[in-house]
């Protein structure tokens, strides 16, 4: 699905807007025309691109435009990274003039967890490669040198944790005070 990123701006007052759309740039300046006059009929929902249509000086033009592969929704997580990007690059480069209310992702661990349930399987098989090509580092023994015993490395803080390890610790510990070692 190719989806354009967009601006719509007043060319009297500054505000600018940033929204996504399937369609020409010249539909959906139309649609967005269309539902302030239904929001005046007192219907649908507020946007805040009324600010700007509401000025009658207004354009539009495309920030970028991008293929998605395989993607048929266009509320996709995708698309709707790409679309929070361009509200934040209006709302760093404009401040208060940048009118968008509503942000395309609300918040970071939403986008985390939605971000993790589409790449589990990716997370899994890098995780899966990542241990078969570090396995021998990973799984290497070592001998402790508190109490002798041999432990994966990787085990290392839970071993240190054992009442066995503790114990030679202390014991350690008073031959080193008693200036035995
Ligand atoms: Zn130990």
């Amino acid at each position: 699905m190719r989806i354009i990123f967009y601006k719509l701006f007043c060319r009297k007052t500054g505000l600018v807007y940033a929204g996504k759309t399937k369609l020409t740039l010249q539909e959906r300046l139309d649609s967005h025309i269309q539902n302030y006059n239904t929001f005046l009929d007192g219907r649908g929902d507020i946007c805040g691109s009324f600010r700007i249509i509401e000025q009658e000086d207004y354009d539009i033009i495309d920030i970028k435009s991008l293929e998605f592969a395989n993607i048929e929704d266009d509320r996709h997580i995708d698309i709707r990274i790409h679309e929070q990007l361009c509200i934040t690059m209006l709302r760093e480069d404009h401040g208060e003039l940048c009118c968008n209310i509503k942000n395309a992702y609300t918040n970071m661990k939403e986008y985390q967890q939605e971000w993790y349930i589409e790449n589990a399987e990716r997370i899994k098989e890098h995780s899966k490669e990542y241990y078969n090509e570090n396995a021998d580092r990973i799984n290497q023994k070592i001998v402790c040198d508190i109490c002798g015993t041999e432990i994966s490395k990787r085990h290392t803080p839970t071993h240190n944790k054992t009442d066995k390890h503790k114990q030679n610790k202390l014991k350690l510990k008073k031959l080193i005070e008693n200036n035995i070692l």
